[in-house]
């Protein structure tokens, strides 16, 4: 089922969308007959259904998998050439590599060239969305920070890259709306560049030179952004004097790259270099965004799950504009689009689309022990009185439908794809309901499952942490800290064990951090543990087989060099998001190789039972008043 969307069809589109969300139980039956019936002889399926080609069948015989039940099938088309039969009706026509691993290595997803149009129908739904609640986008440019990664060959011939950098090579990214009319200010050369310096060079170039027509940044996820940021506070006085000059720095080698930029870079413009020194030359960059880009109505990023923690950096940034988190996706599907792209970072959801794939939804819920110790988490980038999970106890292990779902409950998304050869497959994502459009229902991104910090029986989940470090960082941000970038690993070379967790710090205005205060930043480490939860605690304070929690201050640009690395290993740019916890012995070295300061926890987290049991029931009943 392939529908399109004319982007320049505001009407058009938005009675599509009307259709697509009051008839999205119609649309999912006849998605997944026609997986069905289409996929009907691969070896997969054929063995699994037969001729039981029902909705029945398929939910008692076919297994909810992960990534590791399918990889054996996947390694087989990959690696031995066996044929794309073995999973789908269509041809493999690439392997998409995700930023999840397994077993060290980026997964691996197939796909075709009919997901391809698929993907651009969802791009397409965009462009009208987005037109329809801000108005005037047509009557200037978007400057998109994108980037591609390099490709790999497997055994069998087949390519393997990210996503996106498949998605920006094809002819539906080159041929997307209104590009003939040159629109982005990256031109697809600075985009297509494979050395991602000189591309990020050459379109934050473009991006100056244009600065007046510029009505939208952005890029994918918001640490791309920021990245784009670093970037330009250490190149800025070189693109100044390129447009003061008139010329392009002689280490933009790539020829097509530099002929496209000379395109646009024409002439010396000795106003504009002078004013985009003195905006850069000042002291802080605080709304350094809306300084240098002044017509700019909002910041295109992606800012829900883990990237809500740089919210707070990006509005320093940016001047207080708006944060539109406009769709979620990932390599295995694009699942949906956010309807209220103006709404605040704590309130958006998103709608998925019944036509992208066949989608069920796995309940989870907190088990008691965790509901007790309801705490105020940050999800979406506000703290809000919502228990983020931590640990899922699946309810019986029985999906439900996408029309099926209740409001206020955690799901796991699983997922059937039409051609990439994916049966009920686990994406890794718990979502929250919040609302239905029509009948489709509405999502907030809460996490990924199973990120854990561990050194005993303690389980430390990525919304775990980022609790614990959103209630640690309020002692530093009234001094002017602002906490740019966290992550951590378990220190186990030495008995016991501990947490360490590396913090890059930012003082409002300038980059010093020497003058930060030891017993601040002990009492920081003494917070987050306080924060963590109850196993934890009294793994430390009593049976003491945990050490005291570390907090390693890192140097300004650590993160980079880090994030630098992960691509070095097959991450893409556009997709790289920080992980909280890092396993890597390199990503540990490269970390610890620019660590200024190091601070301990000095005393034990609480910990008593009895009064734990109280401080429980405390906590439970500021968890029900919160959410009555
Ligand atoms: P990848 O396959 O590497 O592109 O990663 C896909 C994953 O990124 C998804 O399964 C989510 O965990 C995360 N992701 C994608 N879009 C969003 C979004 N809008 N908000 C939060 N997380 C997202």
């Amino acid at each position: 089922m392939l529908i399109s969307c004319n982007p320049d069809d505001i009407e058009g589109s938005m009675k599509l969308v009307e259709d697509l969300t009051t008839n999205a139980n119609k649309y999912q039956q006849q998605v997944l007959e026609e997986i069905m019936t289409q996929n009907a002889e691969t070896e997969y399926l054929r063995g699994l259904l037969g001729e039981e080609l029902n909705e029945e069948s398929f939910k008692k015989k076919v297994p909810i998998v992960d990534y590791e039940d399918v990889k054996p099938y996947i390694e087989r088309i990959a690696n031995d050439g066996e044929s794309f039969k073995l999973i789908s009706a269509q041809p493999i026509s690439e392997l998409l590599t995700s930023s999840g691993t397994s077993g060290g290595q980026p997964k691996r997803m197939p796909t075709t060239a009919e997901d391809l149009d698929r993907k651009t129908f969802l791009y397409n739904l965009l462009v009208p969305v987005m037109n329809k609640h801000v108005e005037g986008l047509d009557q200037g440019k978007s400057m998109y920070l994108l980037f591609i990664k390099s490709e790999t060959r497997t055994p069998s011939g087949l390519t393997a890259r990210p996503v996106l950098t498949s998605y920006y090579k094809s002819r539906n990214f080159i041929n997307r709306p209104f590009n003939r009319f040159n629109v982005y200010t990256s031109p697809d050369e600075t985009i297509l560049c494979s050395d991602s310096k000189q591309s990020m060079y050459c379109q934050l170039l473009c991006g100056l030179i244009q600065r007046d027509e510029v009505l939208r940044v952005g890029a994918v996820f918001a640490s791309a952004f920021l990245r784009a940021i670093n970037f330009l506070e250490d190149y800025w006085q070189e693109l100044c004097s390129n447009i003061r000059t008139g010329k392009l720095s002689d280490w933009i080698t790539d020829t097509s790259c530099r002929n496209a930029v000379m395109s646009i870079h024409r002439q010396p413009n000795l106003e504009l270099a002078n004013l985009i020194d003195s905006e850069c030359g000042a002291k802080s960059w605080e709304g350094i965004v809306k300084r240098l880009w002044p017509r700019t109505k909002f910041i295109d990023v992606i800012v829900t799950g883990s990237m809500a923690q740089y919210i707070p950096t990006l509005e320093f940034y940016s001047g207080g504009l708006p944060l539109v988190s406009t769709m979620y996706a990932s390599s295995e599907c694009y699942f949906g689009i956010n309807l209220n792209p103006l709404s605040k970072p704590s309130d958006v959801s998103y709608t998925l689309l019944p036509t992208m794939a066949y989608f069920e939804f796995l309940p989870v819920e907190k088990n008691h022990e965790e509901m007790v110790q309801g705490a105020s988490v940050q999800c979406n980038g506000d703290t809000a009185d919502l228990n983020c999970l931590k640990e899922e106890e699946e309810l019986g292990g029985k999906t439900v439908n996408l029309v099926e779902v209740k409001l206020g409950q955690y799901y796991e998304l699983i997922v059937t794809t039409f051609t990439a050869g994916l049966y009920r497959y686990r994406v890794g994502d718990i979502l929250m309901v919040t609302g239905f459009y029509n009948n489709a229902p509405q999502f907030r991104f809460i996490q990924r499952r199973n990120v854990v910090l561990s050194i005993d029986t303690d389980k430390t989940s990525e919304g775990d942490l980022l609790n614990a470090v959103t209630e640690a960082k309020l002692l530093i941000e009234p001094l002017g800290y602002l906490l740019t970038e966290y992550t951590s690993y378990a220190d186990t070379s030495a008995i016991p064990g501990h947490y360490v967790l590396f913090w890059e710090l930012k003082f409002r205005g300038n980059t010093d951090i020497s003058m930060l205060d030891s017993s601040i930043m002990e009492n920081c480490c003494h917070k987050v543990e306080e924060s963590l939860d109850f196993v934890y605690r009294r793994l430390r304070s009593r049976d003491k087989s945990v050490g005291p929690l570390e907090i390693r201050v890192v140097k300004h640009g650590a993160f980079d060099a880090l994030m630098d690395f992960f691509v070095s290993q097959g991450s893409s740019v556009n997709q790289y998001k920080t992980p909280r916890c890092i396993k890597s012995e390199k990503a540990i070295e490269i970390l610890n190789s620019m660590v200024v300061r190091s601070f301990f926890c000095t005393k034990d987290p609480f910990w008593n039972l009895r009064l734990e049991a109280k401080r429980s029931s405390i906590r439970l009943v500021a968890f029900v008043v919160g959410f009555s």
